[in-house]
C-alpha cells in the first residue's frame, strides 16, 4: 500500500509536469473504483487549469479553476505520465487529457483507488476530518503534548491514529518511536513535553528520508514518470524481530498492538 512517503514522491514527481497546464477532458474505462468515478468527469474537468497538486494524508488534491481532483491511490494505484500514442493496458482505469495528446493514466490492479471530484476539498468528507499533517508545521511538541493529555492508549497506537495525525503507517511507527528512544507500550499520557519534542523530530526525519529515497513499501509503486520509486531502505527495528539492536545489540523484540506488529529495542525505547 502506497504510504505517504510514496504518495508524496508522486506529488513531487508530477508537480513541474502538470502545475500550470490545461485538461481538456478525460477517458474513464472503468469507473468502478472504490467508490465511482463521476460520471461526468470529462465534462467536470474539461478546460480547466491545474494550480497546483497539494497533499493531504495520502489523498493527493489536483487544485484546479473550479475545484479539486482528489485522488487516492488505495493498494495498488499509480499515475504516469504518457501519451495517446499509447495503447493503454488492462488495469489503466483511466485517463487525464493534457494538450499535445499527453495523458496523466490512472492504473489500479485491485480498485481500492479512489478519483473524485471537490469543488471544495478541504470540506469534503474524506478530507475534513483528517488529523495533523505530520510534515507540516501544525506537528510540533505543543501539539503532540496536548493531543496526548490524558490518554492512556500506547503512543504507538496514538502516532498512528489517522484522526488525530494522518499518514504515519506501521514502519513510521515502529522507526520513529525507535529513534525518539520511547517504548512503544507507553501511554501517550505520560510522555513528557521534551519527548514530545525528541518524537515529533523522529516521525518527521523518517518520513522526510523515506522521501528522499522515494518511497519503500510498494512493490509496484511508480512516480509520475513511470520509474520505479521504491527503494528497500535500511530499518532500524522494523521487521528485525529476533537481529540484534543496530544501535546497542541486543535483541530486537516483537510483540502485537491493535494487531499491528509493533519492533523495538527493551534497551534504547524507555517507558
Ligand atoms: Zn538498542
Amino acid at each position: 500500500m502506497p504510504e505517504l512517503p510514496e504518495v508524496e514522491t508522486v506529488r513531487l514527481g508530477l508537480t513541474p509536469h502538470l502545475a500550470g497546464r490545461m485538461l481538456y477532458g478525460a477517458c474513464v474505462r472503468e469507473p468502478r473504483l472504490r467508490w465511482p468515478v463521476p460520471a461526468k468527469l470529462n465534462e467536470l474537468v474539461d478546460g480547466q487549469r491545474i494550480h497546483r497538486i497539494d497533499r493531504r494524508g495520502k489523498y493527493l488534491l489536483v487544485q484546479m479553476d473550479q475545484g479539486s481532483l482528489i485522488i487516492h491511490l488505495g493498494m495498488s494505484g499509480s499515475l504516469r505520465l504518457t501519451t495517446t500514442a499509447t495503447k493503454p493496458e488492462k488495469h489503466d482505469h483511466l485517463d487525464l487529457l493534457l494538450a499535445n495528446d499527453g495523458v496523466l493514466r490512472y492504473r489500479d490492479p485491485r480498485r481500492f483507488g479512489a478519483l473524485l471530484w471537490s469543488a471544495h476539498p478541504e470540506q469534503h468528507p474524506l478530507i475534513a476530518h483528517l488529523g495533523l499533517e505530520p510534515l507540516g508545521e501544525s506537528f510540533s511538541d505543543a501539539s503532540l503534548h496536548a493531543l496526548c493529555q490524558g490518554r492512556k492508549t500506547a503512543i504507538k497506537l496514538l502516532l498512528m491514529d489517522a484522526h488525530l495525525i494522518v499518514g504515519v503507517g506501521n514502519i513510521y511507527a515502529n522507526e520513529s518511536l525507535f529513534h525518539a528512544g520511547i517504548d512503544p507500550l507507553l501511554a501517550a499520557g505520560n510522555l513528557t513535553r521534551p519527548r514530545c519534542a525528541r518524537l515529533v523530530d523522529a516521525v518527521k526525519n523518517t518520513l522526510t528520508k523515506s522521501i528522499l529515497a522515494g518511497g519503500s513499501s510498494l512493490r509496484d509503486f511508480v512516480d509520475g514518470h513511470g520509474n520505479p520509486g521504491y527503494f528497500q531502505q535500511t530499518y532500524f527495528v522494523y521487521g528485525r524481530a529476533g537481529e540484534p539492536c543496530r544501535a546497542c545489540g541486543i535483541t530486537v523484540l516483537q510483540i502485537r498492538q491493535s494487531n499491528r506488529s509493533t519492533f523495538y529495542c527493551p534497551h534504547c525505547q524507555r517507558r
